[in-house]
């Protein structure tokens, strides 16, 4: 019995949608009890090899059938564990464990327990989430040398509902008749999660003491957009989330419409919506969502995650493997960004009484030259693979960005020295995200090859409220008449040497301000990648004549409240 009922159960979101079913419990692990010891050797290594065998055709053919329906990048994580289940070292000490006595279920419990550990114990993120890999192919395996049944018929409309989800489960889950996932452990980087967004199955994870929150056949809401779950909810709930599921779906099916379409206005102007991304793992949901490259790497992600700062090779690596996903589009890569409220524990920050107006982004970076350079070196060997362009940060005056110049100019000096490729003409952009940058854009655009707009930041410091802080959030708006008349400025500045301008801030994705930045001649904007399709579709609801015609006049606007009604009745027409 569970103690809230009809109660928001709050948990992290994974996989977008509203289902809404009744709930199927998962096995806990462990969930299996090992078989009795003392077979004989030769005969479990027998029957070893031959669930093994069973177990990569049923898996081939399981990921056949995913390449089918979804693609082969979903098909490959399944895949990937007949690798893992196949590893050398694994089976050998499978073996070792049935010599000295034990079946081959104990012996294949045995030796997933210690990979599990050190899984778990990783302290590579992505190394960690894989142990629910490991138990999936545990359990695929016991349930063959049992005999048991893995991929179970559920009836239509079943949530299922465990501590962990294994992915192979998920592939199995083809017919569509799984209303929701609700697990304890996992998050959005799950393969379960990716799988069941590639599936379209609404997904909430986090839910701690998931067996004593929800029970066999409870009637459950998933709500995978929110993060949120609702057990055994009234007829009035599942009445409004049978409302939202219908809006959700029906936006999702019209928004399908512009993958794969040019990014254009009605009168056929182009833009290019590129995608911010914070590391190699949101790269599938830019593929998923059609982005046309990336227009912001956050890097500082890298060097978050690690516990040292991440070495050139290693670096290198991830920027290639970037870049050579990216099929050609372009991938602007923002060198490092640390302080402000980005702490990185092992990097040298001094002590400030106002981080944000201090030593931040490129500031650190020139001060610590020797991880700046690795940086640059990084970029630019990975620049030999594809369409890589450098992106400064915090740039706040023009001295700043010609030091930068002068030191890529010298790692190219010294790879060509050491006749090392990268690409020759790579471009160099300057974020403008301070008033100065932006109040310098005309000189900044002499030695800039593009801007790229940080709203995040320019709003936060040409109306000095701090992004984060919800007291002031009234004046943090990027409709503020000061915001806009910067960006003018900033636009017909780079208009007039022939640059290009990238808005990345969240406010490239303000439905409200798009004819704003169409009259402006912005034609790229980089958002998070789940904003793509549905910023594709009010472009292409815009024409650029119109746009120019109806926005012009928010330049002379003196309020925030004048702007904001003004541009939200265009928005209605
Ligand atoms: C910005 O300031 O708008 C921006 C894109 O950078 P960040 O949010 O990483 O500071
Ligand atoms: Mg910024």
């Amino acid at each position: 019995m569970n103690a809230c009922k009809n109660e928001p159960v709050s948990g992290v979101a994974c996989s977008g949608g509203i289902g809404i079913g009744n709930v199927v419990l998962l096995r806990e692990y462990p969930v299996k009890k090992d078989a009795p010891r003392g077979g004989d050797p030769q005969l479990e290594i027998e029957r070893l090899k031959e669930a093994a065998q069973k177990y990569k055709a049923h898996t081939l053919l399981l990921a056949d059938k995913v390449e089918a329906k979804l693609g082969r990048t979903d098909a490959d994580i399944i895949r990937s564990h007949i690798a893992i289940a196949e590893d050398p070292e694994a089976n050998m000490l499978v073996r070792k464990l049935i010599s000295s006595g034990q079946s081959a279920e104990e012996a294949v419990s045995g030796v997933s327990r210690i990979y599990f550990n050190m899984f778990q114990n990783s302290e590579d993120p992505l190394l960690s989430q894989r142990t629910a890999d490991i138990l999936d192919i545990r359990d695929s395996l016991l349930d063959i040398l049992t005999d048991g049944i893995q991929y179970g018929q559920y009836a239509e409309g079943s949530v299922l509902a465990g501590k962990n989800i294994p992915p192979s489960l998920v592939s199995g889950l083809l017919d569509g008749k799984i209303a929701g996932i609700v697990s304890e452990n996992g998050n959005e980087t799950s393969h379960c999660a990716i799988l069941a967004k590639a599936l379209r199955i609404p997904m909430v994870s986090g839910i701690g003491n998931i067996y004593d929150v929800v029970s066999k056949d409870d009637k459950i809401i998933v709500d995978g957009t929110a993060g949120e779950i609702i057990i055994e909810p009234d007829e009035d709930t599942v009445l409004l989330y049978e409302k939202r599921r219908k809006e959700y779906t029906d936006k999702i099916s019209r928004l399908r419409e512009f993958a794969g379409k040019e990014t254009k206005t009605v009168d056929g102007c182009k833009l290019s919506i590129l995608c911010n991304i914070s590391g190699i793992n949101d790269l599938r949901k830019v593929k998923a969502s059609d982005g046309e490259g990336i227009g912001l790497f956050r890097t500082e992600m890298l060097f978050m995650a690690s516990p040292k700062a991440p070495a050139e090779e290693e670096q290198f690596s991830i920027y290639k493997s970037v870049v050579l996903q990216m099929d050609g589009k372009p991938l602007v890569i923002r060198t490092l960004d640390a302080g402000g409220d980005k702490e990185i524990p092992y990097l040298d920050f001094p002590e400030e009484e106002n981080p944000f107006l201090g030593i931040r982004g490129i500031r650190f970076s020139l001060k610590e030259q020797k991880l700046f350079r690795t940086q640059l070196r990084a970029i630019l060997r990975a620049s030999a693979y594809g369409d890589i362009k450098i992106l400064i940060p915090m740039i706040s005056c023009v001295e700043e960005l010609v030091s930068v110049k002068e030191i890529v100019k010298e790692i190219k000096t010294g790879l060509d020295k050491e006749g090392i490729a990268y690409k020759k003409d790579i471009q160099t952009g300057c974020m403008i995200e301070t008033p100065s940058a932006a109040l310098m854009a005309d000189e900044l655009a002499k030695e800039a090859d593009f801007f790229a707009v940080g709203t995040n930041d320019l709003i936060q410091y040409t109306m000095c409220a701090d992004r984060g802080n919800s007291s002031v959030s009234y004046l943090y708006s990027a409709m503020q008449p000061a915001v806009l008349r910067l960006l003018k400025g900033i636009c017909s500045a780079a208009g007039s040497r022939g640059i290009g301008v990238c808005i990345c801030g969240e406010s490239a994705a303000n439905s409200m301000l798009l004819p704003v930045y169409l009259a402006l001649g912005i034609k790229t904007l980089s958002v998070n990648p789940d904003a793509v399709l549905e910023l594709r579709e009010n472009i292409s609801k815009w024409s650029l004549s119109d746009a120019e015609r109806k926005a012009e006049s928010v330049f002379d606007m003196s309020t925030e409240e004048e702007i904001y009604a003004y541009l939200s009745n265009l928005r209605v027409n």
